[in-house]
Formats: structure tokens, C-alpha cells, sequence
């Protein structure tokens, strides 16, 4: 039952993390499929908020007047990245690969041009090099792109032609541009392979429970596993996984 189940879901970045953070908790999502109520922080909100103008910009061209920080933000992203028209532009645009592995991203903003431009923007945390170089989003939407993204665009896409950027609209003159090779092309793709064949390998009741209670202190199984909702400690980094559901469609039916 358990691959039949793991068969039909696309790996994406909320996967992937959920399943390094938490063995068990991937288990309950995934294959259990115990979807919990989440409340959505103020701060995650606003993030939402900022996506939604990010693709009403890029669509339309036109940057709606907001208050406040979000309004601040949406001219930052103006002066940021101003729309182009001629430019082949393409915001919150999901990708999937269905090869001998399933894997699912959405991109927050595609710039197809000489290169391939990736942006992404971070709204919740000051964007740190020796973070992003190698997370798992990186080495995820990179790695997808140069699989699948050739066929989204129309043209082949080879690893070089790839660079993504992290930006966030509270520190507009601090980009982190990293680009790709075939190197870590490769080097990536044998990287998910791997932890998706552990996945699909493992027996139902070695799906281990973390062992660090901080990730057990925003988890929404807190109540099965400790009896209690957890509290939420403010000072873990647990942006990958303050991701809505939503954002995401990972199973296919
Ligand atoms: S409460 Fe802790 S042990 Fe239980 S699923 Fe969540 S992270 Fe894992």
C-alpha cells in the first residue's frame, strides 16, 4: 500500500523538507494523508499577500496601490525587476516532471531570455548566502527547471543556462544570484533520487519521530504524538515548512 501510495505523489520542496525535518510527519502527510488544521501566521499572510502582487504585476504591468509594508514592497519589486513587455515573463508558473521520478515546483517569477532567470522572493527572513547555496530548494527548482523546463518553454534549457534568485522586498539591494552546470545538475539529480528510492523503500514503522522537540513545537501532529499542540517557538528556522498546503498540488489523480 505504501508505494502504491508514494507512486502517485510528485516531490516538491514541502515534501522533501518535511521528510528531513520528520520522518513520522512526512508518514502522516504523505501516506497517511492526515491533513490537519494549520493556522496561518500574520507573517506567512503577508507573504501571500506580496506573491498575489507579484503576479497581478507581472501579468498586467500594472502595480496596484497598497498600504502600508505592502505597498512599500510592491515598489520595491517595481524597482526591483520593472515589467518588461518584451520580455518573456512568467509569474507563479508550476512545473512538473514525470520521468522515472515525480517532482513539482512552483516558481514564483520565470525569466526566459539568453538565461533562464528563476526568482524567488523570501518575505520572512533576511536571505543568507550560506543558506540558500544549498538548500533543498535550491538544488530542487534548479535541478527541475533543466529537466522539465525545456519543454514548459520551448527550447532547450541546459544546466549553464540557469540562474535562480532569492530577493526579498524588505532588503531590495541584496539579491543572491546562484547559477548552474552540469555539475550540480548531476550531482542533484543523483541526490533525489536517492532520498526518494530511501522513501520508497522504507517499511511503515521506520518513518522515525524526530528527536529534536523544537520541530515538534510548530508541528501540527503535536497533538497525536505529545497529547498537546505544540508552541511554536519563534526562534527556529522553520521557513520551509511555514508553507501553506495549498501552495502545492503534489498528488496527482
Ligand atoms: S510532533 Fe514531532 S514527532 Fe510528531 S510528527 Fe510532528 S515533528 Fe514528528
Amino acid at each position: 500500500m505504501l508505494n502504491r501510495i508514494l507512486s502517485r505523489l510528485s516531490f516538491s520542496q514541502l515534501s522533501f523538507s518535511t521528510y528531513m525535518a520528520c520522518q513520522l510527519k512526512f508518514r502522516r502527510r504523505y501516506v497517511e494523508q492526515l491533513y490537519w488544521p494549520q493556522v496561518m501566521s500574520e507573517e506567512v499572510e503577508l507573504g501571500q499577500a506580496f506573491h498575489t502582487l507579484s503576479e497581478r504585476y507581472y501579468l498586467t504591468g500594472e502595480m496596484d496601490n497598497y498600504p502600508g509594508l505592502l505597498g512599500q514592497w510592491g515598489r520595491n519589486l517595481k524597482e526591483f525587476y520593472p515589467y518588461d513587455s518584451s520580455l518573456e515573463i512568467f509569474p507563479e508558473q508550476q512545473v512538473r516532471f514525470n520521468g522515472d521520478i515525480r517532482l513539482v515546483a512552483k516558481y514564483d517569477l520565470l525569466v526566459n531570455g539568453e538565461k533562464l532567470l528563476i526568482y524567488d522572493w523570501k518575505t520572512t527572513k533576511k536571505i543568507k548566502r550560506s543558506y540558500y547555496e544549498n538548500s533543498l530548494q535550491t538544488l530542487l527548482y534548479r535541478y527541475l527547471m533543466a529537466e522539465a523546463g525545456g519543454e514548459y518553454l520551448g527550447r532547450i534549457i541546459k544546466p549553464r543556462d540557469i540562474i535562480m534568485c532569492y530577493w526579498n522586498p524588505s532588503f531590495p539591494r541584496e539579491p543572491l544570484y546562484l547559477p548552474y552546470d552540469e555539475i550540480k545538475y548531476r550531482r542533484d539529480g543523483k541526490f533525489l533520487r536517492d532520498i526518494i528510492n530511501e522513501i520508497m523503500q522504507k517499511p511503515w514503522d521506520e518513518f522515525f519521530p524526530v528527536t529534536d522537540e523544537r520541530i515538534c513545537s510548530y508541528c501540527e501532529y503535536s497533538p497525536i504524538c505529545h497529547g498537546k499542540p505544540g508552541e511554536g517557538e519563534t526562534d527556529f528556522d522553520a521557513e520551509d515548512l511555514s508553507l501553506s498546503w495549498d501552495d502545492i498540488d503534489e498528488f496527482l489523480v
